[in-house]
């Protein structure tokens, strides 16, 4: 690491003490004992995306640790620090990888939460962050979207429009060829009953992206939940977990999201609290650490974080009940690294899946590397995350699969776009639509005709 009075003349910072205006302040700085736990062995550098396009140590978890301990050392918090940290994906590969038990994810988000205080981004980075927080998490908002794109989609402008967006801007670009075809699904009712004797009461996060862009994957989620016995609770007020916002820094918003919705699902009676979405899922999770110095929320946030679970989780720990009926396919499953790394949630989707007669699964080459969608990051920075997709892409048509099933929306379209770039072809579903098509004995059908 070259120190910042490198070249200049003046004396270097160990002799001129600490920055006038170190990098972090009091509140919730990376802690130095969370960052002082990495010996630096460079486990995990191989599986870290960033590292792997780009081979600097600075884009590596290492690095970025380094950098947070230079800047509790007092450096202050440069624009070459904040690019570091920035790049990061937050996919958490690394803390799978890490043998030493680093939890990068917690130093990550207390670091991010900083850079969102107390550096000022460019007007363009403002702008564009702005924009993507005034609707990504307001479901109506981006239900909202749903008909022009419908209209857009229908004229086939696309065709004409996508190499010009490309050479304006590959983060409209990016935008562009994220959006999943759309189909029209109604809305879910408030409550489903369970199918033959109730075995728990779930209620049910329907989400920002999810309900807008695959409302079907919340009606085949809500089918199979309650053909497993549980009765669904869906409150239609419900909004956004906060999840974006908490990746990228913004930890108010964060909070403001989590009070709701423990306001909304709280007095429900549910014994679970159901999410099918991998990114949602890990931020739910930790709801006690969100709300941990609120005074009125800390012990109902842990209360509400000790219901949370994954879709296939709460269906491997009640077991099967509603028979499978046989699905003719290969399947190729992509660990969501939200759900894989973030929660540890990887056994549990390929026992159901392995359950289905008739289906295989198939793995995918090096499953640690992220697809490269990881929430907002592929709009933000377009061009690496399409490289990272087109490497996903190749590795899952190598699978021979005849699906990718995965259980995250941002790899959906993530996926999906890079197969359209590739010219390659491959069915897509979520976990839920393929449990969905085995329960009510639909055939492959419907499910390969679900192309990206
Ligand atoms: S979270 Fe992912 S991108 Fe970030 S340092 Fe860890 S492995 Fe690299
Ligand atoms: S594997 Fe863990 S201990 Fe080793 S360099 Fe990476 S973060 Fe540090």
């Amino acid at each position: 690491m070259v120190d910042a009075t490198w070249g200049t003349g003046e004396p270097p910072r160990d002799v001129l003490g600490p920055a006038a205006d170190p990098a972090f302040d009091a509140d919730h700085p990376p802690r130095k004992e969370l960052v002082a736990d990495c010996v630096h062995c460079g486990f995990c550098l191989t599986t870290c995306p960033t590292y792997v396009l780009w081979g600097a140590e600075a884009d590596s978890p290492r690095g970025r640790i380094y950098l947070m301990n230079e800047g509790l050392g007092g450096e202050p918090m440069s624009d070459s620090m904040v690019a570091h940290f920035d790049r990061c994906l937050g996919c958490m590969s690394c803390v799978t990888a890490c043998p030493s038990g680093v939890q990068y994810d917690r130093l990550i988000e207390d670091t991010r939460a900083q850079v969102e205080r107390r550096h000022t981004r460019s007007p363009r980075d403002r702008a564009l962050r702005s924009a993507i927080f005034a609707v990504f998490p307001y479901p109506r908002r981006l239900r909202l979207l749903r008909g022009p794109l419908r209209a857009y989609q229908a004229s086939g402008l696309a065709r004409f429009t996508g190499p010009l967006l490309q050479r304006l801007s590959p983060t409209l670009a990016t935008l562009e060829s994220l959006a999943p075809r759309l189909r029209r699904v109604p809305p879910p009712p408030r409550r489903v009953a369970a199918r033959g004797s109730r075995r728990a009461t779930v209620g049910m996060l329907t989400g920002c992206v999810q309900s807008a862009f695959f409302p079907d994957v919340n009606a085949a989620t809500i089918r199979v939940l309650a053909a497993e016995g549980c009765e669904v609770l869906i409150p239609p007020s419900q909004g956004c977990c906060g999840a974006l916002s908490v990746h990228n820094g913004r930890r108010t918003e964060a909070q403001r999201f989590a009070r709701k919705l423990i306001d909304t699902f709280e007095r429900t009676g549910m014994d679970y609290f159901v999410v099918n979405a991998a990114g949602c899922g890990s931020s739910l999770k930790e709801y006690d650490v969100l709300l941990a110095d609120d005074p009125r929320y800390a012990s109902r946030a842990a209360a509400f974080t000790a219901k949370v679970r994954d879709l296939s989780e709460i269906l491997v720990e009640l077991g099967p009940v509603a028979p499978r009926h046989r699905l003719p396919l290969t399947v190729a499953y992509h660990d969501a690294c939200h759900l894989g790394h973030a929660q540890g949630v990887r056994s549990q989707p390929r026992a159901l899946l392995n359950g289905i007669p008739g289906l295989t699964v198939r793995e995918i080459a090096d499953p640690e590397i992220c697809c490269g969608s990881a929430g907002i990051w592929n709009v933000l920075n377009p061009v690496p995350a399409a490289e990272l997709g087109d490497r996903k892409a190749s590795t899952v048509l190598a699978t021979g699969a005849d699906l990718l099933v995965t259980a995250n929306p941002g790899c959906l379209m993530q996926v999906a776009s890079a197969l359209r770039r590739q010219g390659g072809r491959i069915a897509m579903a979520h976990t839920a639509q393929v449990l969905d098509a085995s329960i009510r004995g639909l055939g492959a059908e419907p499910l390969l005709r679900q192309t990206a």
